[in-house]
């Protein structure tokens, strides 16, 4: 049995009803038992909550994405169908720096927000590890427990995100770049699907300075299991220690 600890099943931009429903088959063909669909706004984490309210085995997250940080929100009412965590959320300045203060206080909101109702948090953090640990350490009185989604920076942030207890989100990118890997112990699988179809199926081909186009395929539950294929043999353990272990942190971080 695997889970998928990431995704937007739900977002109907990317997936029809049809093909979100032939997207859960697939999983359950694979073995892919649980999926968790991540909100990345207000309105886009109500969708989440009501695809997860229709099927069995899905789950929802509520969260405003750093890029949302403008987001027209009402305070959440979790009191009928309460989220598995609080994300994604946190801080990302790939692209320019401009509304760093407006993503910390954003940031500041969903933590509290994590404190309020005990919850877990999935984090989205791009190119802003030393920020990110600064306003973590605004709370010294709380110990938060989360994941960092799609972790793909250096070794020694890697180091610090293990050393504050967090787990470590394993997706797609980690099978054609250079990502270090954290042990199987704190490695929850993603597949962040539509994005970061994982290889071989990702078809990329590159760009004239060496990116990657992506968005030939669309990605989907059903490649967790590439994904953990690609983590038995970097760790040199068997996928079924893979899936077991993996499974098992994921049912820890979120109760599920
Ligand atoms: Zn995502």
């Amino acid at each position: 049995m695997l889970i998928d600890s990431h995704c937007h099943l739900h977002d109907r931009e990317f997936y029809s009803e049809d093909e979100a429903e032939i997207a859960i088959k697939n999983a359950k063909e694979n073995g892919i038992e649980k999926i968790v669909c991540i909100g990345t706004n207000h309105a886009d984490s109500l969708a989440a909550q009501s695809f997860a309210s229709a099927h069995e085995n899905i789950f929802w997250t509520y969260g405003v994405h750093p890029g949302e940080w403008d987001d027209d929100r009402e305070p959440p009412d979790f009191s009928l169908n309460p989220p598995v965590a609080i994300g994604e959320v946190g801080l990302d300045y790939h692209y320019g720096s401009e509304d760093k203060e407006e993503q910390k206080s954003l940031l500041r909101e969903m933590l509290n927000l994590a404190k309020q109702y005990d919850l877990p948090l999935s984090f989205h953090i791009r190119e802003a590890f030393d920020d990110f640990f600064t306003v973590l350490d605004e709370f010294p009185e709380t110990h938060f427990k989360g994941v960092i989604h799609s972790f793909t920076d250096s070794k020694i942030n890697l180091k610090k995100c293990l050393d504050y207890g967090f787990y470590i989100g394993v997706n797609g990118i980690a099978t054609y770049a250079g990502v270090p890997l954290a042990p199987v112990e704190k490695i929850l699988l993603e597949t962040d699907a539509p994005f970061l179809v994982p290889a071989p199926f990702h078809k990329h081909h590159t760009e004239g300075d060496g990116s990657p186009i992506w968005g030939l395929v669309k990605n989907e539950p059903k490649y967790i299991k590439t994904i953990a294929g690609f983590v038995a043999e970097k760790s040199g353990l068997s996928l079924e220690v893979v899936a077991s272990q993996t499974t098992k942190n994921v049912e820890t971080l979120f109760r599920i």
